[in-house]
C-alpha cells in the first residue's frame, strides 16, 4: 500500500474506529444499565426516557410503598396513629432515598422521618387536597433542595384532615446513571488510547522501521561496508526507495570491485613491465660491454652482438609503444584516421610484413578470403594493422606445436567484414577465456612462461575494434588452438560516393 493510501487509511481509522467503538461500547453499557434499572426500579423504559425524565425512576422507587400506604389511608387509617408502624415504613423508604412525613390539619407535623432534609423544604409541602393530582408519580419540587413528593390525604374518624407524604431526595444521581457516565468516559479514553497505540505501531512498522533499516545501511556504506543488502518490501514508495538504494549499493560495490581489481592489475602490470624492460636492458648492457671491452674481437662476433642489441632495443620499443598506446586509448585521446581500403589487398599487405618472421619461427601462415576483390572496408589502416599484428603475435607467442599454423580467414556480409585469426597453439583455459579482453589480464599459462607481455594487447585490440563499430570474440580449446574473430564495417555504395568525393583527404575523428 502506498504511503499516501496509508495516511488516508490512518486518518479514516482515527475518525471512524473510535466513533464506531464508542457507539458500540455505549450501546452495551446502556443495555446493561437499562437492564439493571428495569430490575431495580421496575421500570420498562428506554434510554431516552431515562435521560430525559429520570423522575420516572424516582417515582417508581416508591411506587409499591405508595400503593400500600394508600390502602392504609383508605381502610385502616388508625394504623397511622402508631409511631412504631410509621417508623418501620420510614426505614424501608430510607433505602430508596426517601422518608415519610405525616401532617395534621395544615401545619402540625405528627411524624417526620428525616428532620434535617425536611427542614430545607418544609415550606414547599403541598396543601391538603393535592393528592388527586399525579398521585402515584408525585410532584417535583425544585429549588435548593429538589424533591419528589407523593401525597396521600385522608380524614380521621374525628374529622381532622391528615396528609401523608413520601418525600424522595432527587439531589443525587441514581447509582446506575452515575456508573453509566463514568463508564462511558473511561471507555472513550480507553478506545482513544487503543486506537492511537494501534496507529502508532502500524505506522512505526510500515514507515519508521524500514527507514531506520535504510539509515543503518547508509551508515554502513558511509563506513565503506558495501556488503549489507537490505530486505526489499514491495508495493510502496519506501519499497521503491529500498530498491533504488539496493541498485545504488550494487553499483557502488561493482565500481569498488572494479577499482580494486584495476589496482591489483596495475600492480601486476608494473611488475611485469619492470621485468620485461629489465631483461632486454640487461642484455643490451651486457653486449655493449662485450663490444667496449673488445670481447667481440672478430667482425662476425661484433655484427652478432650489434644485431642482438638492435633486436632487444626493438622489443623494448614495442613494449613502450604498447604502454603509451594503451594510455592514449585509456584516456580516450585516440585519434583515428578512417579511410576506405580494398580489404583483400590490404590484408595481404599486412601479412606480407609478418610472414617472414613467422617463417623463421617455423610457423605456416595461411590466408583465405571469400570477399570480392573490390570490397572495401572503412578503417584506420594503421590501427587495424596493429590489431592483426597483435592477434597473430599472440598466436606466435603461445604456439607450442612443432608444426605451427596460423590461418587468416576473411568473410563478408552485407554490412560487415569478418576477419578470423586461427592457430593451433596452446589454446586458452576455459576459466581464462571470458577475461582475456580485460585490461592487464594474463592467462595462467602466459603468466607461467617467460614469454613476456603486459596483458594489454587484447584489451587494446578490443577498444580499436569497438571504435570502428565492430565486434570481437574468442573461441579456444585448451591444447588445440585459438580463434579470434573480429569485424570492421564494410563500405556501402552511398558511402563509396562520399569517399570518392573526399578522395585524398584524411578524415579524423576524436573518440568521444
Ligand atoms: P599478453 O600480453 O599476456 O599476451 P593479451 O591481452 O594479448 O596479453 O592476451 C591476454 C591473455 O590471453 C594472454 O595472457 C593469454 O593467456 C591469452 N591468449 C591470447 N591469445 C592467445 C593465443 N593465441 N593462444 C593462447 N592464449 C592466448
Amino acid at each position: 500500500m502506498s504511503i499516501k493510501k496509508r495516511i488516508t487509511v490512518a486518518v479514516a481509522i482515527i475518525c471512524l474506529i473510535p466513533v464506531l467503538l464508542i457507539t458500540l461500547t455505549c450501546r452495551m453499557i446502556i443495555e446493561y444499565h437499562m437492564q439493571s434499572i428495569a430490575t431495580v426500579y421496575d421500570v420498562e423504559t428506554d434510554t431516552v426516557t431515562v435521560l430525559q425524565n429520570p423522575m420516572l425512576l424516582y417515582a417508581n422507587l416508591t411506587r409499591q410503598d405508595y400503593f400500600d400506604l394508600r390502602n392504609v389511608t383508605l381502610y385502616d387509617s388508625e394504623k397511622l396513629d402508631d409511631t412504631a408502624y410509621l417508623e418501620s415504613v420510614n426505614e424501608q423508604l430510607q433505602e430508596k432515598y426517601s422518608f415519610l412525613v405525616l401532617r395534621r390539619s395544615t401545619d402540625v407535623i405528627v411524624y417526620c422521618g428525616d428532620w434535617n432534609t425536611f427542614g430545607q423544604m418544609r415550606d414547599n409541602l403541598p396543601a391538603f387536597g393535592n393528592n388527586y393530582v399525579n398521585g402515584e408519580i408525585g410532584i417535583y419540587i425544585s429549588g435548593n433542595y429538589p424533591t419528589l413528593i407523593k401525597q396521600l390525604d385522608y380524614i380521621s374518624e374525628d374529622g381532622v384532615p391528615y396528609s401523608l407524604f413520601i418525600i424522595t431526595d432527587v439531589n443525587n444521581l441514581l447509582p446506575q446513571v452515575k456508573d453509566f457516565a463514568v463508564q462511558v468516559v473511561i471507555s472513550f479514553l480507553l478506545i482513544l488510547l487503543l486506537t492511537a497505540v494501534l496507529l502508532i505501531v502500524w505506522l512505526y512498522q510500515s514507515i519508521v522501521r524500514p527507514l531506520g533499516v535504510l539509515r543503518v545501511a547508509a551508515n554502513l556504506i558511509a563506513d565503506g561496508n558495501l556488503e549489507y543488502a537490505i530486505p526489499i518490501r514491495e508495493g510502496d514508495e519506501i519499497g521503491q526507495l529500498q530498491k533504488d538504494f539496493e541498485v545504488m549499493r550494487l553499483h557502488l560495490k561493482d565500481m569498488n570491485d572494479k577499482q580494486l581489481s584495476h589496482e591489483q592489475a596495475s600492480r601486476t602490470m608494473l611488475s611485469n613491465v619492470t621485468h620485461d624492460l629489465k631483461t632486454p636492458l640487461t642484455a643490451i648492457k651486457g653486449y655493449s660491454e662485450g663490444l667496449l671491452d673488445g670481447v667481440a674481437d672478430t667482425p662476425e662476433k661484433q655484427e652478432k652482438y650489434l644485431r642482438t642489441i638492435y633486436a632487444k632495443a626493438c622489443a623494448m620499443e614495442q613494449l613502450v609503444d604498447e604502454l603509451s598506446f594503451f594510455s592514449k586509448i585509456d584516456n580516450e585521446r585516440m585519434l583515428y584516421n578512417f579511410q576506405t581500403v580494398p580489404i583483400k589487398e590490404y590484408l595481404l599487405d599486412c601479412i606480407d610484413e609478418i610472414s617472414l618472421d613467422l617463417e623463421v619461427q617455423g610457423i605456416t601462415l595461411n590466408f583465405t578470403c571469400s570477399c570480392a576483390d573490390d570490397v572495401r572496408a572503412v578503417i584506420d589502416p594503421e590501427q587495424i594493422r596493429r590489431v592483426i599484428n597483435n592477434i597473430i603475435g599472440n598466436s606466435v607467442k603461445y604456439m607450442d606445436k612443432e608444426k605451427g599454423e596460423v590461418t587468416l580467414r576473411v568473410l563478408c556480409d552485407k554490412d560487415m567484414i569478418w576477419i578470423t585469426v586461427e592457430d593451433n597453439g596452446s589454446g586458452i583455459k576455459k576459466k581464462d577465456l571470458p577475461h582475456i579482453f580485460e585490461r592487464f589480464y594474463r592467462g595462467d599459462m602466459a603468466r607461467g612462461t617467460k614469454k613476456g607481455g603486459t596483458g594489454l594487447g587484447l584489451s587494446i585490440v578490443q577498444s580499436i575494434v569497438k571504435d570502428h563499430g565492430g565486434a570481437i570474440e574468442a573461441n579456444s580449446v585448451e591444447g588445440k588452438g585459438t580463434a579470434i574473430r573480429f569485424s570492421v564495417p564494410r563500405q556501402q555504395d552511398a558511402a563509396a560516393q562520399d569517399v570518392d568525393k573526399e578522395a585524398g583527404k584524411r578524415k579524423l575523428w576524436i573518440k568521444s
